[in-house]
C-alpha cells in the first residue's frame, strides 16, 4: 500500500483488518476508523519520533522500514502491519525512543484524540491495543531475561579479572621489595666505597708528599734510600691511581640519587681535615693558618669531607716551602662560604674555565706526583653539585689560588 489517501473506503476497511492491533475491531468501527486515519508518506532517513519528545499519535506501518533506536544504538526493526508509538494512545508522556525510516516508508497516523473518541463505542479496539502492549511486555521480559544472563556471565568475568589484577598486583608489590632491597643494598655498597676510600685518601696524599719530598732532598735521605723512595713512590702512585679510579664519576652520579643530607658541622670538618695534615704542612715548611666561624649546612658528611680534603690537598700540592695555605669559614648573605687559598704556583687565567672538568689536568706543574689522575676537581664539582652548592676558583699564575665553596646555611 502506498497512497492511502487515493484507497477506497473498502479498500481501507480491507487493509486495516490485516493491522494486528485491529483484529477484534468490528467492521462498523473500522469503517468510522478508516475516515480519521491519517497517511504519512516519509523519505529515507527521515526521522519520526524523535526521544523525549511529547507524542500524540501512533503509527502503523504500510509500507517501508523503521529503525527503533536510542542515539546509534538500534534497539530493533519493525516493517509492514507493525505498530509503533502506541503508548502516545494511553497517556502523554514523552518518547521513550526515536524513529527513523531506513528507507521510503508509509505510515498510517491514529491521533490519541481520534482513538479515545472511538473507544468507548468498541471494546475490541481495547483489547486489540492491549494485545499490542502485552506483546512489547513479553518482548521486554524475555529482553530482560537476556540481559540478566549477560550480566551473570559479565560479573563472572569480572570476577576472573579482578583474580588476575589480584595476582599482577602481588606480583607488582613482590618486584617493588625486591627493587627497593637492590637499592638499599647499592646505597650501602656506594656509602661503604666513600668511606673506605676517602679514608685511604688521606694518608695516601700524606705518604706521597713526604716520599716527593724524601726524592727531592739529598740532604735527609742517602741514596739507597732514595732508591727505596722510589720503589714505594711507584706503589703508592698505584694504589692512587685505582682508588681516583673507584671514585669514577658513575659512583658518585648512582649515589646522588640517594643522599642522606643532615645537620653538619663545618668548623668541625675543617678542623678534622687541618688535624690530617697538620704534620704534612709542617714537614714541607707551608705557613697554614685558620679562621673558622661556628657554621652549620644541610650536607652529605662524606662528600664534604672529600671535597675539603681534595681541595687542601691540592693546595699543598701547588704550594712551595715558605708559602701560605689558609682556610676561612664565613657566613655572606645567608650563605656559607669555605675558602682555599694558598700563595702557590697559581693557575694561568686561560685554565680556569675548564678547570672542574674530568682530565683537566694542565701540564704546566713540573712537580707532577701522580700523572694518571686529574680527576680531584672535578669530583669536587660533582659532590657540591649533589648537595646544591657552588664552587668556583680564582687564580692566577704566580700568584696563587683560591677555591671557594658556598651551600645554604642551615
Ligand atoms: P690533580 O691534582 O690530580 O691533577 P685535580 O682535578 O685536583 O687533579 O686538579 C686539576 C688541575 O688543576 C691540577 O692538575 C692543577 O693543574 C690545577 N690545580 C688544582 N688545584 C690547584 C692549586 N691549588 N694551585 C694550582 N693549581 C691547581
Amino acid at each position: 500500500m502506498t497512497d492511502y489517501g487515493s484507497m477506497t473506503l473498502d479498500e481501507k476497511v480491507s487493509f486495516l483488518k490485516h493491522v494486528r492491533i485491529f483484529a477484534d475491531t468490528g467492521e462498523v468501527f473500522l469503517l468510522s476508523l478508516a475516515t480519521v486515519l491519517q497517511g504519512v508518506k516519509a523519505k529515507p532517513q527521515q526521522t519520526i519520533l524523535k526521544k523525549g519528545e511529547p507524542g500524540d499519535a501512533m503509527y502503523i506501518v504500510t509500507s517501508g522500514t523503521v529503525r527503533i533506536h536510542d542515539g546509534s544504538h538500534v534497539l530493533s526493526r519493525l516493517t509492514v502491519n507493525d505498530v509503533f508509538g502506541e503508548y502516545a494512545l494511553i497517556d502523554d508522556g514523552s518518547r521513550s525512543a526515536s524513529v527513523t525510516t531506513e528507507e521510503e516508508s508509509y505510515f498510517l497516523r491514529l491521533r490519541r484524540e481520534d482513538f479515545e473518541n472511538r473507544l468507548a463505542d468498541d471494546p475490541g479496539l481495547a483489547r486489540g491495543i492491549m494485545k499490542v502492549l502485552v506483546h512489547r511486555m513479553r518482548d521486554m521480559n524475555e529482553l530482560e531475561e537476556k540481559l540478566a544472563k549477560s550480566y551473570i556471565k559479565i560479573q563472572k568475568q569480572k570476577e576472573a579479572i579482578e583474580e588476575q589484577n589480584q595476582s599482577i598486583k602481588e606480583a607488582k608489590d613482590k618486584m617493588e621489595e625486591q627493587n627497593f632491597d637492590l637499592l638499599h643494598l647499592n646505597e650501602e655498597k656506594n656509602h661503604l666505597l666513600s668511606v673506605v676510600v676517602h679514608g685511604l685518601k688521606n694518608p695516601l696524599t700524606s705518604s706521597l708528599t713526604m716520599i716527593d719530598m724524601m726524592l727531592n732532598d739529598p740532604e735527609k735521605a742517602c741514596e739507597e734510600h732514595r732508591d727505596y723512595a722510589g720503589i714505594i713512590l711507584n706503589s703508592l702512585q698505584r694504589m692512587n691511581k685505582m682508588i681516583n679510579q673507584i671514585l669514577d664519576i658513575n659512583v658518585i652520579e648512582s649515589k646522588v640519587y640517594h643522599l642522606n643530607m643532615e645537620r653538619i658541622n663545618l668548623k668541625e670538618i675543617v678542623e678534622k681535615i687541618s688535624n690530617i695534615y697538620k704534620h704534612t704542612f709542617d714537614q714541607k715548611d707551608i705557613d697554614f693558618r685558620l679562621s673558622l666561624e661556628d657554621l652549620h649546612a644541610e650536607l652529605n658528611e662524606v662528600y664534604i669531607l672529600q671535597v675539603i680534603d681534595n681541595l687542601v690537598s691540592n693546595a699543598i700540592k701547588y704550594t712551595p716551602a715558605g708559602k701560605t695555605v689558609s682556610i676561612d669559614l664565613v657566613s655572606k648573605n645567608g650563605k656559607v662560604l669555605i675558602e682555599v687559598k694558598d700563595t702557590g704556583i697559581g693557575i694561568p687565567r686561560q685554565l680556569i674555565p675548564g678547570i672542574f672538568d674530568q682530565y683537566e689536568r694542565k701540564k704546566h706543574h713540573l712537580q707532577q706526583l701522580d700523572p694518571d689522575t686529574g680527576l680531584g676537581l672535578a669530583i669536587v664539582k660533582k659532590y657540591v653539585d649533589a648537595m646544591n652548592g657552588r664552587v668556583w676558583c680564582e687564580s692566577e699564575a704566580e700568584k696563587g689560588s683560591s677555591f671557594f665553596v658556598e651551600f645554604d646555611l642551615s
